[in-house]
């Protein structure tokens, strides 16, 4: 007797299932982005116990005709696609036909679907089989209801994360595709609290702030650059509102949340040197092309995505931050940060407030937003969060995001500054027309340095200089063979070393930009790189060595200048290509403008109450 047989269908499906269907996020993203592509304007998901009790989905879209519905439910059965050529053409979302087969093998499934808004279909399916077909009620749309996932297959729920994490999951799958779509309102309730309740309003801006909040909203710039075959538009946070994990960068290609490492590396790359080392942005970044330049089909989840000119793309993304960046004026308000200092100390600990701590402020007075939850949130904690209390409140919003996002005069440029004095010998102070400044003089040279050794080091022939007496260097053997190998790094940077014996190397010339009497140290700390990091790229380590040198050659804090010299950093910190930051992200200065100074000594009203008392 043969041995071979058809799987019966409900165990394919459960393997199908296993596939697409891993927890209950799967279930939401899966039914949320059918509710897309039957064209909703309005998507409700409501949650218990983390989608593992049930889940809802229900959706005003277009519906699922009487005689589909069982059809609907049968594996690799799709609206979506018919041809080869739709394949590489798709626009919508799903188009495996697998998904409503997979979660009804795998919990107890309920639809509700109207096509025409008078009469519609009730169907109850366990395991996979239909149990219960009647006529029903409701509006145009369609709700399914999952309860009971994976009751038939335990070994899933083994997978299945504590609440907490699955419930973040869920929300981290509704925010995602919430922010593809501006144009849809989505709502999550969990245990009845609102989680995400985006206004559906066509507003990129608005859309974030339902799911990041307002006060993050308000502290993003909008960029688009565009070329004939991609428009690149979205928004990304100023570089003092950051996260600790790059996790806040979202890409949108064509309407759908996707994954892409270059391009996430691209928003970080725009903002040059303006971030702090070890913090990453908060950004969404919309990209429209032509499908048939998308590989979407690569992951079964259809996240990580390949596209045909990704080097491109990723250009059109960083070079559009760096422009925009470079028209604002990135100086950090003294007086904000004192008002913002002043509540987290409240909070924390009432000491006096020190001016070192202001960089760090942003990082301190704004808790990252997400994850919402994580293993140790309780569920009283969850629904204390708060973040759509209303959708009424939508358009005052509307009017606040657009006041407080408009540019403000300071919004321009770089000041010119001119040099009063300097205290304590590490601050200097400058004023311009539109207020004074104070100035890290360490971190402004840093930055000058910075610049001028980046351009050097990037310079292909250096300039070399021989040395009086060579410099000999030894290291143990394994380093030896390490460093051997490493030549062409260290040569990128104009290090030419000769062996000299079997352990040794012997250095001859160095590049004329070394600081005179420190060859050796330096040299040695240009190994060290090498040494600690074996996969170093070229470009890593000339940013590695920029930075070395502008500490080295960097005046130390105390250290005085004379007049002449502090003009002349002033002078030179106003030509650097970002005067804001120094290589280690720290702030070079912090403004009092005019208008601060006036609200300090009471000549004006707080913008604040004047705005709240209208
Ligand atoms: P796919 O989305 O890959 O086509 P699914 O199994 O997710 O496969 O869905 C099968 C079909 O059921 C879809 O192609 C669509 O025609 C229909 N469908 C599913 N959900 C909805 C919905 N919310 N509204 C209208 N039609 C739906
Ligand atoms: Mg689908």
């Amino acid at each position: 007797m043969g041995l071979i047989h058809e799987l019966p269908v409900e165990l394919s499906n459960q393997i199908a299932a296993g596939e697409v269907i891993e927890r209950p996020a799967s279930v939401v993203k899966e039914l949320v982005e059918n509710a897309i592509d039957a064209k909703a304007t309005q998507v409700l998901i409501t949650v218990h116990q983390s989608g593992l009790r049930s889940i809802e989905i229900n959706d005003n879209g277009v519906g699922i005709a009487a005689d589909d519905v069982e059809i609907a439910f049968q594996p690799h059965t799709t609206s979506k696609i018919s041809t080869d050529h739709d394949l590489f053409n798709v626009k919508t979302l799903g188009f495996r036909g697998e998904a409503l087969a997979s979660i009804a093998s795998v919990s107890k499934l309920t639809v509700v679907t109207s096509v025409d808004g008078k009469s519609a279909v009730k169907a109850e399916f366990s395991g996979n089989s239909l149990l219960k077909k009647e006529t029903h009620a409701r509006s145009k749309g369609t709700t399914i209801t999952v309860e009971d996932l994976f009751f038939n297959t335990p070994a899933r729920l083994k997978y299945v994360k504590s609440l907490h994490t699955e419930l973040n999951k869920i929300v981290d799958i509704v925010d995602r595709l919430a922010m593809g779509h501006p144009e849809i309102s989505f709502r999550l309730i969990h245990e009845g609290k609102d989680l995400v309740w985006t206004s559906g309003n066509d507003n990129l801006q608005q859309t974030i702030a339902g799911i990041y909040g307002r006060t993050i909203a308000s502290h993003m710039y909008a960029f688009e650059n565009s070329d004939a075959d991609y428009q690149i538009k979205g928004f990304f946070s100023k570089p003092d509102t950051t996260r600790s994990n790059r996790s806040y960068i979202s890409l949108i290609l064509n309407g759908r949340y996707i994954r892409n490492y270059q391009l996430a590396n691209a928003v970080i790359r725009g903002y040059g040197s303006k971030l702090m080392i070890g913090r990453f942005p908060i950004a969404v970044i919309d990209i429209t092309l032509d499908p048939s330049l998308v590989d979407i089909n690569v992951h079964p989840t259809k996240q990580e995505v390949r596209l045909t000119n990704e080097g491109h793309i990723g250009d059109l993304i960083s070079e559009g931050i760096r422009q925009k960046l470079s028209t604002k004026n990135l100086i950090p308000d003294a007086v904000k940060n004192l008002e913002r200092k002043t509540t987290v100390d409240q909070v924390e600990k009432p000491e006096q407030i020190s001016f070192d701590d202001l960089s760090m402020v942003d990082h301190i007075s704004e808790p990252d937003p997400k994850p919402i939850v994580n293993d140790e949130t309780s569920i009283d904690e969850l629904r204390a969060h708060p973040i759509f209390d209303d959708p009424k409140h939508l358009s005052a919003w509307d009017k606040r995001l657009k006041e407080e996002t408009k540019p403000t005069d300071s919004d321009s440029s770089f000041p010119e500054l001119h040099y009063i004095g300097q205290i304590h010998g590490t601050y200097l102070v400058a004023e311009s027309p539109e207020g004074f400044y104070l100035v890290d003089q360490h971190a402004a040279q840093e930055r000058v340095n910075y610049e001028y050794y980046r351009q050097k080091i990037g310079e292909v022939a250096a300039d070399q200089q021989r040395l009086l007496v060579p410099i000999v260097l030894d290291y143990p053997n394994s380093e030896s063979i390490l460093i051997r190998e490493k030549k062409p790094v260290l040569e990128s940077i104009g290090l030419y070393l000769d062996d000299f014996g079997q352990n040794s190397f012997v250095v001859n010339t160095h590049p004329t930009w070394f600081v005179a009497g420190q060859e050796e140290s330096t040299i040695r700390e240009m190994i060290d790189y090498v040494l600690n990091d074996s996969k170093i790229s070229v470009a890593a380590f000339r940013e590695k060595n920029a930075i070395m040198m502008s500490c080295k050659r960097a005046i130390k804090a105390n250290q005085h200048l004379d007049d002449k010299q502090a003009a002349f950093l002033l002078q030179n910190l106003s030509k650097a290509e970002n005067p804001y930051n120094c290589p280690h992200g720290r702030p070079v200065l912090i403004e009092f403008s005019n208008r601060d100074l006036e609200k300090m000594f009471k000549r004006i009203q707080d913008s604040h109450d004047t705005r709240e008392s209208e």
